[in-house]
């Protein structure tokens, strides 16, 4: 039973699915959409799309946000959609703020679980805010207890290595044992890197020289590198919660905590228990490995405290990646950062000279923008600027008569001025002291120093023509 209340049945499809609800795949969706809109009679105009996007995410739903933005073209008047959950799951307040263009386009919602949902009626406006509520505090519920269920087996030091999978590490059931492959490759890295001109960079690059599959990615980066020389698990501490990705609760120093929408991360102390499982690395050699980081550090943020020009403009020829800046002895120098991140394997050693390149274009920028041709054009394009711009003779009649009025008014105030600060010279000193205090009140524009009632109506005059060029009062 359409209720056409809307010129025209055109309808638009909403698919999406999240990736913690994978039950109603995206094909299944369509298929079930396009049944319903044969039997209630629409047209189905076109689909907007979002896959692996959570409910709450809304400024990451591409397709939402573009189906909005076109629910104000008049094209269609109903979306479709599985249900009010694939739509959009928002807190009441965030709620209006999405579905508004919705609501002000004309646009209605229709969906197979709960049929017809009406923005402008106020009870479906309350059913709808009812259910949205339900589902903003299901998510969070959801956060909270799986933050706690986390803490709580941290705390006991349960749940593996703690967190997320660690390279090296694989556990089940409470039980943590060495991956050989890996351990080999992780303790090869605090091995190198403790070695004399050693370097992050060197390492990465070794490693995919040999082909060695990184933790992550296709390629290992001084990022990675640098990752398992600071993970501490490997001496065998559980350690939980150093970094911290909930998104409604957060772990802090042991406690959970809500969380705002606008924090981005919770610095937290994370929990360690020491001894946990069999260690990759000894505490000594981590210690050390640790040092050398800070160390290093230390010499790369001196380093960095330049910045450059170019760095992220200047595209390497090989690889077409930015190249980044640093500094030499001869001066800067654009290198390729694919390299520098990984190693010789991925492209090469390619490096410019900030100078030339500078010079270069500073030259094409003269040939562009100083030449006598282009100044020609220059010229030409503000003379027709000012050709529009130029006032209409009766304009400029009544400008000037208002600028001589104005002169003419400075004229007379300074005169007159001047000839009071002449008498007030002339008065005796205690005359003097006594008519000085209301001269201070007010602004500082009053140079001049007044001594009578004739100038503190001068004073009035001086100040408004100072203030409104066209006063007459003189
Ligand atoms: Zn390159």
């Amino acid at each position: 039973m359409a209720q056409r209340i809307l010129p025209g049945n055109a309808a638009v499809l909403y698919l999406r699915m999240s990736d913690e609800d994978q039950t109603t795949s995206i094909p299944s969706q369509r298929v079930e959409l396009t049944k319903y809109a044969r039997s209630k009679g629409y047209t189905i105009l076109r689909e907007y799309l979002d896959e692996a996007i959570s409910g709450d995410s809304t400024e990451k739903r591409f397709g939402f946000l573009a189906m909005r933005e076109a629910a104000g073209s008049g094209e269609f008047a109903v979306i479709l959609c599985w249900d009010q959950d694939r739509f959009g799951r928002f807190d009441p307040l965030d709620a209006g703020y999405w579905i508004y263009p919705f609501r002000r386009g004309g646009v209605r919602l229709e969906t197979v679980a709960q049929g017809k949902i009406d923005w402008e009626d106020l009870t479906g406006q309350l059913i709808y805010s009812v259910n949205q509520l339900g589902k903003a505090q299901f998510l969070r519920d959801l956060s909270r207890n799986t933050t706690r269920g986390l803490l709580a087996s941290a705390r006991e030091g349960r749940a593996g290595t703690g967190g997320p999978h660690c390279y090296g590490y694989r556990s089940a059931d409470g039980k943590v044992w060495i991956i050989e492959d890996e351990a080999k490759v992780v303790r090869w890295i605090f091995g190198e890197y403790l070695k004399a001109g050693a370097s992050l960079r060197g390492i990465a690059a070794n490693l995919n020289r040999r082909k060695m599959p990184p933790p992550r990615g296709k390629v290992w980066r001084v990022s990675s590198v640098r990752a398992i020389l600071q993970r501490r698990k490997y001496t065998g501490s559980f350690v939980y919660g150093s970094r911290n990705a909930g998104k409604y609760f957060a772990m802090r120093d042991g406690e959970v905590i809500p969380r705002r929408k606008s924090d981005k991360t919770i610095s937290a102390e994370p929990i360690i228990h020491p001894n946990k499982f069999e260690a990759i690395v000894s505490q000594e050699v981590f210690d050390r490995v640790q040092r050398r980081l800070v160390d290093r550090k230390g010499n790369t943020t001196r380093r960095q405290a330049r910045q450059y020009l170019l760095a992220g403009l200047v595209k390497c020829g090989d690889c077409n990646g930015a190249m980044g800046g640093s500094t030499r002895s001869r001066g800067a120098v654009y290198h390729c950062r694919t390299y520098h991140q990984t190693g010789s394997t991925s492209c090469h050693r390619n490096a410019i000279d900030e100078a030339p390149l500078v010079a270069c274009i500073v030259r094409k920028i003269q040939e562009r923008y100083l030449s006598e041709p282009a100044l020609d054009r220059l010229r030409k394009a503000l003379e027709a600027v000012q050709d529009r711009a130029r006032p209409r003779p009766r304009d400029l009649v009544r400008l000037v008569a208002r600028s001589k009025n104005f002169l003419g008014c400075l004229a007379q105030t300074l005169n007159r001025a001047s000839s009071a600060a002449r008498m007030s010279d002339r008065m005796p000193p205690s005359s003097k002291r006594r008519q000085k205090s209301p001269a201070v009140v007010g602004s500082g524009i009053r140079s001049v120093p007044r001594a009578s009632r004739k100038t503190s109506s001068l004073r009035r005059s001086s100040m408004s023509s100072s203030r409104a060029p066209s006063h007459r009062a003189l």
